[in-house]
């Protein structure tokens, strides 16, 4: 401590006002007004607050003894007035210098406010969802508290200070005398929360929230919690009640999780964990810098928390905690980036959850299912990044298919299912399945009874290529040109009257019409009762992943493709007989243009559909002509 800071001060230099951020002020009015339902939620989150500061404590005193001082039992106590309706929390934690007071408690630094602030909407029922999921933290006391104090004195310093706020603009610093390390923080209860000056409450809201934090807490000098660590505690000596409150302490929810699995492993590494899957996702878990949420421990010791080097990022889903005996407490973050103890417990963690999920897709499909629809997404993106997990994340994939209507379907379903003569596993993407059932390109797939399977998510489009075969069957887009489909299977073979010669003068003309558009005009195979459908060129893009390119590169230009016309169709032998007799006729070129133009839209590539729409009315009015003297004959 510097000479200069020793100095007294006069007493009305000593009070500094400070406001508030502006976004804090919004985030205060909102917590104070319409946030939690349970305003209990304050007392979780004070003593989580305190419980970190004791942490954070505890891991500076394995490098320097000295910081414990002669104050070395950790603890929290709570003090409540009954009769005065006040209450305090006091824990003998790192504390807070001056400076930290202002950017812990006055700005939007801290982790948990922070993002929550910075993804805050202004509407009040995204915001009221999101808070539930970052949590506030300390904000939470100005549901019960009109006006705050916190006094506190960082284990780095000899000074104390004193923050005092109603929560609305504004807060004050001043320096004050105080002769232990940490933190109190003091209140009266509002008037319609004096529920709360109740011994018997507060004892149960402890019990419910903090029987797991690993100091004793005290009441009114009697102790409360139990202070053990749970993921320590025999299995069986643990409700299934005290899983889901600890991961509602660690996940801040308020919703039960999904499931849970508490390991105690011997080897190849020792160490206990508890692995939470929630009920489903966090809203920001699909953007990729979301960091995991296993906290890491070191023989019972907190030493990081969101440590990504537990579990790969796929799994970033998983809530929990790891407890390991074999690293050492000294871990710094560099060590534990390389740790082969750190290598193994991830790899075991993964085996287990590989496990559990497989477990649920052969015996509980209802859940897998469920599983699946809120968690597929990272399974997928773990097909694309774990390679050394690869074969096992591909049986967990799952996906709509034309043989099955209300039930999803694996690879293998499909693998099982096939004609031992189909040489390819066949998809299609869509938005809906009315819609990829409308599409020309399933025509024959129907026809000759094969199964497709359907996708609706655009990530899929990169998955299937990323799977590429499946049991030595590639998987193909119905899309392509250049499906192996057997000649044979045609359909319609009685109606494809045209000769050769006339087939190939009308193929023609469509390309000299079509020109530059296309990459080639074809007969098509496929095609049962559709006149016409475009597809892509051999080692082209399809048409999803061409829109999707466009989507994030204004200046992106799709491969051309190939236009498939079903000879066989009424409408195209029409146009090779106007073709013969009337090669001038302008209602050739305008039904060519309009097929083109009619199969882009199909497909979503239709960029510019001004002369779609007159062009239809054109020939409408043509039709309706002849239509009407057919009526009058
Ligand atoms: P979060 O806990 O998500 O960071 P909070 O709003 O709960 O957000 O707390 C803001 C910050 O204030 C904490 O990160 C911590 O630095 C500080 N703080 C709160 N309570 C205490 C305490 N009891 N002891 C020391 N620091 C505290």
């Amino acid at each position: 401590m510097s000479e200069e800071q020793k100095v007294p001060q006069p007493e009305e230099a000593k009070k500094e006002e400070f406001q508030f951020q502006a976004e804090m002020s919004q985030l205060l009015h909102l917590i104070t007004h319409s946030l939690y339902t349970h305003h209990e939620i304050f007392l979780r989150e004070l003593i989580s607050n305190s419980s970190d500061a004791l942490n954070k404590l505890h891991f500076a005193s394995l490098t320097d003894a000295k910081v414990l001082g002669d104050d070395g039992e950790l603890k929290i106590d709570i003090d409540l007035n009954e009769e005065e309706k006040s209450f305090s929390i006091y824990d003998n934690g790192i504390g807070m210098t001056k400076d930290e007071f202002i950017s812990n408690l006055g700005t939007i630094a801290s982790s948990g406010t922070g993002n929550f602030i910075k993804q805050m909407t202004g509407d009040s029922k995204t915001d009221l969802e999101l808070i539930g999921q970052f949590g506030v933290g300390f904000y939470a006391v100005y549901m019960v508290a009109e006006e705050v104090t916190v006094d506190s004195r960082s284990y780095e310093s000899e000074e104390g200070f004193r923050w005092i706020s109603k929560g609305t603009g504004s807060y004050t610093i001043e320096p004050i005398e105080l002769k232990e390390r940490g933190t109190r923080i003091s209140f009266k209860f509002k008037k319609e929360s004096e529920e709360f000056a109740n011994k018997w409450r507060i004892e149960s809201t402890i019990k419910k929230y903090s029987d797991f934090v690993s100091f004793p807490i005290s009441l009114n000098s009697e102790k409360t919690n139990q202070s053990t660590a749970l993921w320590a505690k025999a299995k069986n000596d643990i409700k299934d009640e005290e899983y889901k409150e600890f991961f509602k302490y660690i996940a801040n929810s308020t919703k039960d999780p999904l499931s849970w699995m508490h390991l105690s492993v011997e080897a190849p590494v020792q160490f206990n964990s508890i692995l939470f899957i929630p009920e489903e996702p966090d809203k920001f878990a699909m953007t990729n810098d979301m960091d995991t949420r296993l906290h890491l421990y070191v023989k019972r010791v907190f030493i990081q928390n969101d440590c990504k080097e537990l579990i790969p990022q796929w799994l970033r889903f998983v809530k929990g905690v790891v407890d390991s005996e074999d690293l050492n407490l000294n871990i710094s973050r560099e060590v534990t980036q390389k740790n082969i103890v750190m290598e193994k417990i991830n790899k075991y963690l993964v085996r287990k959850l590989l496990g559990e999920f497989k477990d649920w897709s052969e015996k509980e499909k209802e859940r897998y299912e469920k599983f699946w629809g809120d968690f597929g997404y990272f399974i997928k993106e773990g097909i694309h990044t774990d390679f050394a997990n690869r074969e096992k994340l591909i049986e967990l994939y799952r996906c709509q298919s034309s043989f099955e209507v209300d039930t999803l379907t694996s690879l293998n379903d499909y693998a099982t299912r096939m004609g031992t003569d189909q040489e390819e596993i066949y998809y299609v993407y869509g938005k809906n399945r009315v819609a990829i059932e409308n599409s020309p390109n399933l025509e024959y797939f129907k026809k000759n009874n094969i199964e497709v399977l359907y996708l609706f998510d655009e990530i899929d489009d990169f998955i299937m290529p990323s799977i590429a075969t499946y049991k030595e069957k590639p998987l193909v887009g119905i899309d392509k040109a250049d499906l192996k489909l057997k000649d044979e299977e045609v359909a319609d073979k009685e109606k494809d009257t045209l000769e050769e010669g006339v087939k190939k003068k009308l193929l023609g003309y469509f390309k000299d019409i079509l020109g530059e558009r296309v990459e080639d005009v074809i007969e098509s195979k496929r095609l049962v009762d559709s006149a016409c459908t475009l597809v892509s060129p051999k080692e082209a893009m399809n048409a999803n992943m061409e829109r999707m390119m466009k989507m994030m590169d204004q200046d992106f230009k799709g491969g051309k493709r190939v236009m498939e016309v079903n000879m066989s169709n009424p409408l195209i032998q029409h146009l090779s007989d106007i073709q013969k007799k009337f090669p001038q006729d302008s209602m050739l070129k305008d039904c060519i243009e309009q097929l083109f133009e009619g199969a882009s839209l199909l497909e979503g590539t239709l960029e510019d559909p001004s002369k779609l729409v007159p062009r239809t009315t054109l020939l409408m009015e043509k039709a309706t002509e002849l239509y009407l003297k057919s009526l009058e004959s």
